[in-house]
């Protein structure tokens, strides 16, 4: 037996959360099983956990998206036990009992081989979030952006997605302007890699079709006004990634950017993306997210403060990434 994290629904449909000891008989079916050594809090396990909105689809549910860790049994051929593994998303956490437990009993198929660079401290430093901000980054380059074509703005700034992107986009040489509630944290968002700070409620209104032309792309994790002031304000060409709903799932915009300026929308969804692109993805992580900056945004937390964090991601707490080191008994 082992310790774990359960959610169940009562009749009312709430989401009960409980810490318990599990046993492989309350993990879901998979050709591997990993010793979970890390894993993260995202701002969809803070969803599951609280129960705001429906991201958990099977009861009861292990939560939990992402976790690092070691193999120890296997009966596919990619993994022995001793491999470092990790798993982000397909569904774990949502669908398939999850990452909040010592044991997760996974499809091997779903699982990454650790890059060469990264630990399983790191690898759930980056977690969801960071990995997001990759494809985010990986999908403006292919749509041809390049740091001399202008500045690029990441909305959400301080939180998971937002730190990284800056990270990333700042090593890269790109100029970030970066969008956030807290201005508070201006300094620590510079640090990362900002050159300039706008305060969220620029962008949080409703959007006029079009607008000055203040950035040749933006990453967005925030979605409804938002993202629709975004486009608006995006140049000639230009393109903007969305992933996230932090303000909403809405999209209150007019197609003026798309028509008018050619500007793109790039669709991210870090879930269900083939193999291939994760593999690509962390090992650009390996390469281009300064290891220091990646300390600077991570606070680390154990086991027993997971669901407490869960609650903070949701009302916008957090700063940037939390690490969860597995207590195992
Ligand atoms: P997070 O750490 O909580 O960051 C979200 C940030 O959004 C907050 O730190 C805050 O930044 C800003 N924000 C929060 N509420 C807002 C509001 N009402 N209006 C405007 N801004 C608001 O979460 P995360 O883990 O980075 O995830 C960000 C979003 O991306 C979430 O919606 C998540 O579900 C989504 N996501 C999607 C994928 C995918 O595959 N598509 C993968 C990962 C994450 P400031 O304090 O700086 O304003």
């Amino acid at each position: 037996r082992f310790n774990g994290i359960l959610l169940t629904r009562n009749e009312a449909k709430e989401t009960i959360v409980e810490r318990r000891e599990l046993g492989l008989d309350d993990l879901m079916d998979g050709d591997v099983i990993v010793e979970v050594e890390w894993t993260t809090v995202n701002y969809k396990d803070g969803l599951a956990i609280t129960g705001k909105s429906p991201v958990v689809r099977r009861w009861p549910m292990v939560p939990g998206i992402d976790c690092a860790g070691t193999v120890v049994e296997s009966s596919n051929a990619r993994f022995s036990p001793g491999d470092k593994v990790i798993l982000n998303g397909f569904g774990v956490g949502e669908t398939h009992t999850g990452a909040y437990a010592e044991y997760a009993r996974l499809n091997g198929d779903w699982l990454v081989k650790m890059p060469e660079g990264i630990d399983g401290r790191t690898a759930m430093a980056i977690g969801t979030a960071g990995y997001t901000a990759m494809l985010s980054v990986m999908a403006l380059e292919r749509h041809g952006l390049t740091p001399d074509r202008g500045p690029i703005v990441v909305t959400g700034a301080n939180g998971g997605v937002g730190t990284v992107a800056i990270a990333l986009l700042g090593k890269l040489g790109y100029a970030v302007i970066a969008s956030t509630g807290r201005p508070g944290e201006a300094d620590f968002l510079t640090s990362l890699g900002a050159s300039e700070i706008i305060h969220r409620d620029e962008l949080s209104g409703p959007a006029k079709p079009l607008n000055k032309e203040r950035w040749a792309g933006g990453i967005d994790a925030v979605g409804s006004h938002t993202l629709a002031n975004v486009l608006s304000m995006t140049s000639y060409g230009g393109a903007v990634t969305a992933c996230g709903l932090a303000q909403g799932m809405d999209l209150p915009a007019s197609v003026a950017p798309f028509i008018l300026r050619g500007v793109s929308l790039l669709g991210i969804d870090s879930v269900m993306a083939p193999l291939a692109l994760r593999q690509e993805a962390w090992a650009r992580l390996a390469r281009d997210l300064d290891p220091e900056k990646l300390e600077a945004i991570t606070s680390e937390i154990g086991f027993r403060d997971v669901i407490e964090a869960a609650r903070d991601i949701v009302d916008g707490r957090i700063r940037g990434r939390v690490v969860v080191k597995m207590e195992h008994e």
